[in-house]
């Protein structure tokens, strides 16, 4: 099947299937084999070379989602960021990375890229000019993502492959909130794409995965790398991915579309002081997410009106349930100073737009009147709460 010429839900139920040529059944079958006899002297089998027969299936139909060339999948989204990133960092190497990145991601940075001798260099802003000035001769990687946690801030991906082309520099970018369905950066000229599988391509909330998706010369090169560090997924989990994934178009559209939704109510919201949603005519890079963007995505943030406590208020939803993670079909919530962003100080929150009352709702498949009911009944219960006191 050529997968250029087929649309993209065509590419979530089929691309990378397994034939089941002894039963005729209608999914891929499972091999949970560890060891292959030897074909030949080149494929040599083996679930950490990346290369089992289901692991193989699922790169094709993720390489399809991404426009890429060709994939790897990985036993988290930070096996693959840090194997990504170390595929191309060597000491004496500097990289740009935006600021505003995953809690995981710039622990990392922060924690290990010294002690292996890399520079690095964070840009404050989202603006390419920024990029550009962080810039020095050993730079070997420009790494952004947009849409940005939590405040959902867009950056110019066209921008900065172009700016990265003119350098000879790889760009990467984390994908994740998008969602391949919202965004697909390779095809704006981004060489690296990363995933945290575990979020909307898995979408369920039961499963940890990651992904990269790139040029077959630049993947070839991750794999040297990913063969030697060892974080491959286990065969049951890339056939249950593989499942997740036959939906990913139909989950992730109805995301957007309730995200869509629930922001403008919030916006028109009295009891809310702002709403963070690319969608918004209000948020500041809306024109530059409607040109790289498809969809808007399922993420959005927002801050209750001073006086109103975001911690009571999050403890009063019955619905929508607190989480540390996001993307699945159910709705969740969670506070980022208290969570994903507890690490930083508050002036490196203030620095990033992180008020200690925002919340980030990741927005499931419910039906939005459910959702707007449950927002309601917590707000009224935090009033009354408040006038008692
Ligand atoms: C969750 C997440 C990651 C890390 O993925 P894990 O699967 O938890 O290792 C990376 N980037 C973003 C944007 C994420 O949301």
């Amino acid at each position: 099947m050529n997968s250029k010429k087929i649309g993209f839900n065509t590419i979530c139920t089929h691309v990378g299937e397994i034939d089941d040529k002894q039963f005729k059944g209608a999914i891929s079958p499972i091999y949970l084999s560890t060891s292959y006899a030897f074909e030949n002297v080149d494929i040599k089998r083996y679930p950490r070379y990346f290369n089992t027969p289901n692991q193989e299936a699922l790169c094709k139909k993720i390489a399809a989602l991404e426009k890429g060339e060709a994939s790897l999948i990985f036993g988290s989204g930070m096996a693959a960021i840090s194997t990504a990133l170390f595929a191309f960092l060597a000491k004496g190497d500097h990289i740009v990375l935006q600021r505003t990145l995953y809690g995981g991601t710039a622990n990392l940075v922060n924690e290990e890229f010294e002690k292996h001798g890399i520079e690095y260099s964070y840009v404050d802003s989202q603006a390419v000019d920024g990029f550009e000035q962080k810039i020095k001769p050993n730079t070997k990687i420009i790494y952004i993502e947009t849409p940005s946690n939590p405040l959902l801030t867009i950056t110019d991906i066209k921008a900065i492959a172009d700016l990265a082309k003119q350098k000879n520099i790889i760009t990467m970018i984390d994908n994740t909130f998008a969602s391949p369905v919202n965004q697909n950066p390779i095809e704006l000229g981004i060489d690296i794409v990363i995933h945290s599988a575990t979020k909307y391509l898995g979408g369920h909330s039961d499963i940890l995965a990651g992904a990269v998706i790139s040029s077959e010369e630049l993947i070839k090169r991750i794999f040297q790398v990913a063969k030697n560090f060892g974080g491959s997924l286990s065969d049951f989990t890339v056939w249950m991915l593989e499942r997740s994934i036959k939906t990913l178009g139909i989950r992730v559209k109805r995301q957007n579309k309730n995200a869509m939704k629930l922001a403008k109510w919030l916006h028109k919201n009295d009891d809310i002081a702002a709403v963070y949603y690319p969608g918004l005519k209000s948020h500041p890079d809306h024109e530059l997410a409607k040109k790289q963007m498809k969809g808007f995505g399922g993420m959005l943030s927002f801050e209750l009106k001073k006086g109103l406590d975001a911690s009571k208020f999050q403890k009063e939803l019955k619905l929508i349930k607190s989480s540390m993670s996001l993307a699945g079909v159910e709705s969740t919530i969670l506070s980022p100073t208290l969570t994903s962003h507890a690490l930083l100080s508050e002036e490196e929150r203030d620095l990033q737009g992180i008020k200690n009352g925002l919340l980030r709702f990741s927005v499931g498949i419910e039906e939005t009147s459910d959702l707007k009911s449950d927002i309601r009944q917590a707000l009224e219960k935090i009033k009354v709460l408040q006038l008692e006191h």
